[in-house]
């Protein structure tokens, strides 16, 4: 059996001989994985390493958005609704007439367990120990208690919307402002959902040898690009399309509505302005090479999944990188 300390070093050397720095995300990933039991983690890992692709900082923040960021962020997305029980459970507690002081404590307390017991990430816990002192100090009081419960809720809003705020910046990419892969999994999947009855089409676009432009340029370059053509995909798809970046040169759109026709038609169109869109770097005015996307579409059909509809245009992605790249190819 290994103990903690061991697995802290040992990731600490594994980040070592990888040149990774030992900043929170990456000794969180590689921990995980050298304990062996996030099995999809393994497996993608072991799958990099036998490739004898690089171990890069890049991969690590993939698989944390993959594998290991995902189970925190669905305990995450529950919260607002744990708040709301929270809440409405404490006041209806209050406002029953014969509540007596020790009951209405009796409650808090078995809130509290309950949070500890779920283990609250953020400040749902703060709000309902701060109720308890609440009570404990007004004892019976019900008009202090009444004040103390306002005050409350108002900090419990104001937490309720900052969970907001953090929510959207979770499934938000910060270079681009599409949904990121997390993003994809939860808002795009819902929009696939609840437009079942109307045709739908996807995209999965590729830049075509980015290594290239990273390693002629640089990677804050290969930012701008990334950046860059993400405006442009922004720019040339229908407003309500959903669009993603969920990997690293790697975007996709959903288009709610669009037949077959329709959705080459855009891919086309896509595929033609990336080609003829040409990038100056600023401070020194260096022309960035031409470079070009490669564009997989798939259409839904009846009673089709998010995944297997991603699955149709991916393997088309591949049909368009395998038959030369620059083109688009129809599922
Ligand atoms: P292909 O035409 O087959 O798609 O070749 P490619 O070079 O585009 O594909 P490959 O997957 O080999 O390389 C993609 C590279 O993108 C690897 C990685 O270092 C880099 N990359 C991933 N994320 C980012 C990012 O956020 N910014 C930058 N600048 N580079 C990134
Ligand atoms: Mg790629
Ligand atoms: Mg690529």
């Amino acid at each position: 059996m290994m103990s903690d300390s061991d697995y802290g070093r040992r990731t600490l050397d594994f980040l070592e001989t990888h040149a990774l720095s030992a900043e929170p995300i990456h000794y969180w990933v590689v921990h995980e994985f050298l304990q062996g039991r996030n099995e999809e983690l393994v497996r993608a890992v072991d799958d990099r390493i036998n490739m004898g692709k690089p171990f890069d900082a890049y991969f690590v923040l993939d698989m944390y958005e993959r594998f290991v960021a995902g189970a925190a962020f669905r305990q995450f997305r529950g919260m607002g609704d744990d708040m709301e029980k929270l809440l409405g459970g404490l006041i209806e507690n209050l406002r029953a007439a014969d509540r007596s002081a020790s009951g209405f404590q009796d409650s808090l307390n078995a809130n509290i367990a309950r949070l500890e017991r779920d283990n609250d990430p953020t400040g749902l816990k703060a709000v309902a120990q701060n109720l308890l002192k609440a009570a404990v100090a007004a004892n019976a009081n019900n008009e202090a208690l009444q004040r103390n419960l306002e005050t409350t809720e108002q900090e419990a809003q104001q937490l309720r919307s900052e969970l907001e705020k953090q929510r959207r910046e979770s499934i938000t990419d910060a270079l681009t402002g599409l949904l990121n892969r997390r993003g994809m999994e939860v808002e795009m999947t819902h929009v696939f959902n609840t437009t079942q009855e109307v045709p739908a089409a996807l995209l999965v676009l590729d830049i075509d040898h980015f290594k290239n432009i990273n390693d002629t340029y640089g990677h804050a370059v290969g930012d701008v690009v990334i950046r860059r053509v993400a405006e442009m995909l922004s720019g040339m798809v229908p407003s309500d399309a959903v669009s993603a970046r969920f990997g690293g040169e790697e975007f996709v759109v959903l288009l709610p509505g669009a037949s077959p026709h329709q959705a080459h038609l855009i891919g086309e169109k896509i595929r033609e302005s990336i080609e003829k869109l040409r990038l100056v770097r600023r401070h020194d005015k260096l022309a960035i090479s031409a470079f070009t996307i490669s564009i997989g579409v798939a259409a839904r059909s009846v009673s089709d999944t998010f995944d297997h509809l991603f699955e149709r245009a991916d393997k088309a992605l591949y049909d368009a990188k395998t038959g030369g790249r620059n083109r688009v190819v129809m599922a």
